[in-house]
């Protein structure tokens, strides 16, 4: 009745469920972290033209107690309007560069970090303490921004990552080409790294269209002289694609999965083995 007359509002319960849902997502995420029940998984990154692997980037995953292993896209979003990023965020740079730091040689991280992260007073004041307290090298840490960061357009989130740049993190855009007005804030924010989105890679096979954005995209980098990471690469065509038009770096299922911290030491153990010719066979031939 208050919109006025002839206003029809169908009550439609499962928005009411949807909401009920959230409150109690929103408490969950509380107790979760609480009780330590977050972990990262850690992708492989190769450099395309060698096949060496170069890193790992830290995805977040929820170990709930009773509906089992819950990807980002399931609570990221509640956690970022409630705030609770901000204690979540801080545990996955110290968790991740804990992590990397006990990898050894020159591996590196890299971590996602939200636009509510960025807009906290103290993120980089806090990031250069867990890293001095760490001991890890902030030349080894990669922070990943989404295009709809910038889209705020806070001076704020550009002093963050300039901020961050001058201690000598790295600092990566991700997603490339799902966003607004790119070359604009590119100018504005030279990033370190250009994560090209896994739409474009994806497509790279059966169209013409997202081949030559992909070239146009790595061409761009170039004269940022940023470096071009491949996201989503599922197939060696794919690979043999990127490689021909001089992408830098690529991850996805065709090398592998996010995969637990025990099995990432393993990939790089075997990679350390190769490097020094050293190549040991595990499982014994019969
Ligand atoms: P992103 O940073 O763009 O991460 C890439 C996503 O693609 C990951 O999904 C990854 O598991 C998935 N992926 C990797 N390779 C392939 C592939 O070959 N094919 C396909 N189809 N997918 C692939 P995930 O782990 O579910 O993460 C989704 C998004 O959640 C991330 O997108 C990132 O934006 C966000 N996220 C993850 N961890 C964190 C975190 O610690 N903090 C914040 N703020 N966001 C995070
Ligand atoms: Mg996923
Ligand atoms: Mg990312
Ligand atoms: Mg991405």
């Amino acid at each position: 009745k208050a919109r006025g007359r002839g206003v029809f509002e169908v009550f439609r319960p499962e928005l009411a469920v949807a909401e009920q849902r959230h409150k109690e997502l929103k408490a969950e995420l509380l107790v979760a972290l609480d009780n330590d029940e977050f972990i990262l998984y850690y992708q492989p990154q190769y450099e395309v033209a060698s096949g060496a692997l170069l890193g790992f980037e830290a995805l977040i995953r929820w170990q709930h107690p009773s509906r089992g292993l819950l990807d980002p896209g399931y609570f990221i979003a509640v956690a970022e309007e409630t705030g609770l990023i901000v204690r979540l965020g801080a545990w996955v740079i110290g968790e991740a560069c804990r992590a990397a730091n006990s990898w050894g040689g020159d591996i590196r991280v890299a971590v996602n970090v939200s636009a509510v992260q960025l807009c906290q007073k103290s993120f980089v004041a806090d990031t250069i303490v867990a890293l001095e307290e760490i001991g890890f090298r902030p030349d080894l840490l990669e922070v990943e921004v989404t295009e709809t960061v910038l889209l705020e357009d806070t001076p704020e989130i550009v002093n963050a990552l300039t901020a961050l740049r001058r201690a000598g993190v790295r600092v990566a855009l991700d997603d490339f080409g799902t966003g607004y007005s790119s070359l604009l804030y590119l100018r504005r924010l030279p990033f370190d790294s250009i994560k090209i989105d896994q739409a474009f890679v994806g497509d790279l096979e059966t169209s013409p269209d997202a081949a030559s954005i992909v070239a146009t995209i790595i061409q761009l980098a170039r004269s940022f002289r940023a470096t071009t990471i491949a996201e989503g690469v599922e197939e060696p065509g794919q690979l043999a694609q990127l490689r021909s038009l001089g992408c830098d770096i690529a991850q996805g299922f065709h090398f592998s999965r996010p995969l637990p911290l025990e099995a990432a030491l393993q990939l790089i153990a075997a990679g350390s083995c190769h490097a020094k010719g050293e190549l040991v066979r595990k499982t014994p031939l019969h």
